[in-house]
């Protein structure tokens, strides 16, 4: 059994433009604890107001599977462990969990700390001692541990072997820098499992490509605890991917860890914590990314039909992701009976719109809501959202270099007819804003519908008749993400068209589902 260790809210809070609210925070950890991670470090306690804030509402939420872990350092060097403040606040919190972070790399003793290397074993014995007194868990997260053990081996060791008598119960050899190599950390791992007498956790960072690489080996020699982020955040390159992590080691190593039922919510997990962070999903992330099991091509797609093992390395349905297969020029029949519930017949008929369409510079790879939108226009199960009258869109600079834009629009929905105008940060915008103010009472779900990614890309591949824009939208619904296309001369009507196939794709039946699984794990 091997636990697993969340570190999103505090170390994966250090890359670049993280930053959540209490709220979201709360948010963050039920959704974690419903995917089964065991332990989730919550950050220092009361080192800020907005930390304060935090453990004192964890402190009143109930979790499934998960414990809650407060981080803090070793005592510092002038004061006994019972005077150190952060100490006293880790023993006072209600977490019963306490990962101290100490020096272990005499390299930074001596040139960022200045602290002498025996009194730095006596900070590590006092800090472990006073927080396992007072009950806790302790586990001692050993700072820069395969550099210090690759300088001095025998002090690094020490430091690891004076947490573990002084009462921690798991030590965890940090690759702060990312600087180590899947050989070194294999053997620095084994060594440390044969000769301290405690639980070995790894905690890496992606510096190197080898965060997760370096998760994994450090579990064959003998690690049972693995630290990590979802999504792989963190500092610089991240933290080691525990998307990526986990179900390698349910799937291919054998090794339990959240269990085979709840590995089947990794996608919608990776991707309400995505939500929740702000980060546009990594559609090239292993298992959840959206390119994950994405099959293109003729004979690809065949293989996959006959038996999917031909061109997957896992069934997705294990991690909770779907097949896909992208729609291309390339592709015949098999690609459309693959992904839609049609006849012969009808296939043939939305292949021959597919070309068509391609050739005035469409591209349903990267569109699938559109191409789901498409396939009803076939089978005649396509019913609109409204039907257009007209709308306009004024962009107007002035003098002082402010530019305006509003858009109107006049619509019409079960007979009635809406005129509505809004102001926008540019006319995609404008339109958005005035299209949802005039539907969006009629169809409250659009509220949940946000653009979270807007491409756009002149083609002027074909000779005489000019260059056409194509806009790609993305839309989210906060758990499942889709895409829509738009071709035209004129940008905003190119854009204009995936505006509203993203949002019809979205007000789609299948996507209902989606929003209560959704609903299901947050609460
Ligand atoms: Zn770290």
């Amino acid at each position: 059994m091997i636990t697993v260790y969340d570190t999103t809210l505090r170390d994966g809070m250090q890359g670049e433009g993280m930053s959540l609210s209490v709220d979201e925070k709360v948010r963050v950890a039920h959704a974690l604890d419903s995917l089964g991670v065991h332990l989730i470090e919550a950050g220092f306690p009361a080192s800020n107001p907005k930390e304060e804030a935090l453990f004192d509402v964890l402190s009143r939420e109930s979790f499934e599977a998960a414990e809650i872990a407060a981080f803090g350092m070793t005592r510092r060097r002038d004061r006994a462990a019972e005077h150190d403040e952060g100490l006293r606040l880790l023993a006072d919190s209600f977490a019963p969990v306490c990962t101290l972070v100490g020096k272990t790399w005499s390299l930074h003793l001596e040139k960022v700390t200045n602290v002498d290397p025996e009194e730095n074993l006596r900070m590590i014995a006092d800090s472990v001692g006073f927080l396992v007194a007072r009950g806790k868990r302790v586990i001692y997260d050993a700072e820069h541990f395969f550099d210090g053990y690759r300088a001095d081996p025998d002090y690094a060791l020490r430091c690891l072997r004076a947490a573990a008598e002084a009462g921690a119960e798991n030590v965890t050899l940090c690759d702060t820098n990312g600087s180590s190599l899947p050989a070194q950390v294999a053997e620095a791992t084994a060594r440390v499992v044969a000769e301290v007498r405690a639980e070995v956790g790894i905690h890496t960072h992606d510096d190197s490509g080898c965060g997760v690489a370096n998760s994994l080996v450090a579990v064959e020699a003998g690690a049972t605890l693995v630290q990590g982020t979802m999504n792989g955040y963190g500092e610089r390159c991240g933290n080691a991917n525990l998307v990526t992590i986990v179900p390698t080691l349910e799937l291919k190593m054998g090794r339990e860890c959240i269990g085979r039922d709840r590995l089947r919510r990794l996608t919608e997990v990776a991707h309400l914590v995505d939500e929740l962070c702000n980060v546009t999903p990594n559609a090239n992330q292993p298992y959840v990314g959206a390119n994950a099991f994405a099959h293109k091509g003729g004979m690809h797609v065949a293989g996959v039909n006959r038996d999917a093992r031909t061109f997957e390395h896992v069934d997705p349905a294990e991690v909770g992701a779907d097949r896909r297969v992208l729609v291309s020029e390339l592709s015949g029949k098999g690609t459309v009976l693959a992904r839609a519930d049609v006849d012969g017949e009808t296939a043939a008929r939305v292949v021959d719109r597919v070309k068509e369409l391609e050739h005035s510079g469409y591209q349903f790879e990267a569109a699938d809501g559109s191409f789901d939108l498409l396939i009803r226009k076939e089978t005649g199960e396509y019913e609109p959202l409204f039907r257009l009258e007209s709308w306009r869109a004024i962009v107007e600079k002035r003098a002082d270099g402010r530019v305006e834009t509003e858009a109107t629009i006049k619509i019409w929905v079960d007979g009635e007819r809406y005129v509505r105008t809004a102001e926008g940060n540019g006319p995609v915008n404008a339109l958005d804003k005035a299209l949802r103010e005039a539907i969006g009472e009629r169809y409250p779900h659009l509220r949940d519908i946000q653009l979270v990614n807007f491409k756009v890309r002149i083609l002027d591949e074909r000779k005489g008749t000019g260059a056409v824009t194509r806009v790609l939208l993305d839309a989210s619904d906060g758990t499942d993400t889709w895409g829509a296309i738009g071709v035209s001369e004129n940008i905003i009507e190119a854009s204009w068209e995936a505006l509203v196939d993203s949002l019809e794709a979205g007000m789609l039946p299948g996507r209902s589902q989606h929003q209560r699984a959704r609903a299901a794990t947050t609460p």
